[in-house]
């Protein structure tokens, strides 16, 4: 039994905060009250905040938790959902990350493969891990282990196909699909594709979150199309790390509120999630046009190799770019490393060359594999989408060799410390509930989120005044500070800001 005594306790929910100790016993919350003589391992919680496990549903740590990565439970994560932006580990054939650019974020060893979401949760469960997992079945993933690397609509046996493995993943506890939509192969789905996939998720009780096909000049063609598949299917709709990239862009964050805001009054489920830094992380391949990735990574590196098609290629390029080469900053390369931390104009400068022409040249001598943290958000925008009610806060972090952006180490730190006490954008009661309650419900996470006689002992103590984080974007491997405690399922998995090592995290499969 332990007893967490004298502490702030901000419940999830909202409400003002209270003070009382709260009594775990084995994996569960078991009373909240006044206890001055019970029999247990007493914590002193003077001056610090107890609030639920920090539920990140926007992780990507679908290989970080197989390997032990402790980036997430630092920050007070106990809790995370991967297979976002439509790549899941499963259903996966060998070799998966030479079949396309995009699956080179899960670096794995090339004989590696996971049939279903049953062989995911059995490796999860077997290796151990520091945080809760559940995970959505990736619809890009889906389709290449269908399809292969084709553009095109799938045919009725890839289909029939399709939706079987999809139903039986869902049956074992995926829970839901996510799509990623601006990169092949989840790309080359159509909303009739789509329609169908969402249709089977919604069934079974999942949702549908989606990483648009555009967040720059079709940015709302591309929310309507997300809150078209859940008026038609009926199935909630989660809008994945929602924002407006590029300065051409960043009018329209009030006009895609406004949308998501009548959709939710015509009876849409929608909500969305959000992560708390203006620049974001993706791979080069991603300014890409589609056309010039069908096939794979080969394919690729053959059509920059042809003067002609690369031509087309930059051509296509410059016009859907919404930011200049000076926002985009390499973070990582295995060619000329030395590049890493500089950006694209910078080295353009350097080589005497133009922008574009530097990107493609990157893409070539790194066999199409260039990361790259690109600034196009303005902070006007991140204040009206994480104030949001609708919103929850994520890392979308996710661990590379390198500089990795900042949000894989700090993201919560950032929220709390930078957004919360310091710039005061919403109060620390909503904060908590935007990082735990609201999160676990949409996700269905259940018995968790919250502080609550009868829930999961998911717990982080952390001092209000104390709480953030020195990791920046060129120094992002940084621990954080104030976070003193966290609990998962009942065991300390940080104690006193350091590290058990007994790794009690669990697969949460939706039942
Ligand atoms: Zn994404």
């Amino acid at each position: 039994m332990k007893i967490l005594k004298n502490g702030t306790i901000i419940d999830g929910s909202g409400k003002t905060r209270t003070k009382a100790d709260i009594l775990l016993e084995g994996q569960k919350i078991t009373d909240i009250g006044n206890f001055p003589s019970v029999d247990a391992e007493e914590i002193d919680c003077t001056n610090l905040c107890i609030i639920p496990g920090i539920v990140d549903i926007h992780s990507h740590s679908d290989l970080e938790s197989l390997q032990h990565r402790s980036e997430k439970i630092k920050q007070g994560v106990t809790s995370e959902v991967v297979g976002n932006c439509g790549f899941s580990l499963f259903p996966s054939k060998p070799n998966l990350k030479n079949m396309l650019p995009a699956f080179e974020i899960f670096d794995t060893d090339p004989t590696q493969k996971w049939d279903d979401a049953d062989a995911y949760f059995s490796d999860l469960d077997s290796k151990k891990s520091y945080t809760n997992i559940a995970s959505l079945t990736g619809q890009g993933t889906l389709r290449a282990f269908v399809k292969g690397a084709k553009s095109g609509a799938m045919d009725p046996q890839e289909t029939i196909n399709a939706c079987k493995i999809l139903a039986k993943c869902l049956e074992q506890g995926s829970v839901g699909i996510s799509t990623g939509l601006n990169e092949v192969p989840s790309a080359y789905a159509d909303l009739e594709e789509l329609i169908t996939l969402a249709e089977i998720v919604h069934e079974k009780g999942g949702l549908y979150t989606s990483h648009l096909r555009d967040y720059k000049f079709r940015f709302l063609e591309a929310v309507e199309e997300a809150l078209e598949i859940g008026r038609r299917t009926g199935i909630p709709v989660q809008l994945s790390h929602l924002q407006a990239v590029g300065q051409k862009n960043w009018h329209k964050i009030d006009l895609v509120l406004e949308l998501i805001e009548k959709a939710e009054l015509e009876g849409v489920d929608v909500e969305m999630d959000a992560y708390p830094y203006l620049a974001g992380s993706c791979k080069l391949t991603q300014s890409l046009p589609g056309w010039s990735l069908e096939g794979g990574t080969a394919e690729l590196i053959r059509r920059l190799n042809n003067p002609q098609i690369r031509k087309r290629i930059a051509e296509d390029t410059e016009e859907d770019r919404s930011n200049t080469w000076k926002d985009v900053v390499v973070s990582n390369v295995s060619m000329e490393r030395e590049m890493i931390g500089k950006n694209i104009q910078e080295i353009a400068d350097i080589c005497g060359q133009d922008g574009i022409q530097t990107a493609l040249d990157l893409l070539l001598k790194n066999n199409g594999s260039v990361h790259v943290v690109s600034f196009n958000q303005s902070e006007d925008n991140l204040k009206k989408v994480l104030t949001h009610p609708l919103t929850s806060i994520i890392t979308d972090g996710l661990h590379h060799e390198g500089i990795p952006h900042p949000r894989t180490f700090g993201t919560y730190p950032t929220f709390f410390g930078e957004y919360v006490r310091e710039k005061k954008w919403m109060t620390l009661e909503e904060a908590v509930r935007k990082t735990t309650a609201l999160p676990a419900q949409r996700f269905k996470l259940e018995k968790r989120g919250m502080i609550k006689v009868g829930y999961w002992a998911d717990i982080l103590i952390f001092s209000p005044e104390e709480i953030g984080t020195e990791s920046n974007y060129m120094k992002p491997d940084v621990p954080p500070v104030g976070i003193n405690h966290v609990i998962v399922n009942g065991e300390w998995e940080l104690f006193e800001g350091s590290l058990t090592g007994k790794q009690t995290g669990i697969a949460l499969k939706n039942s």
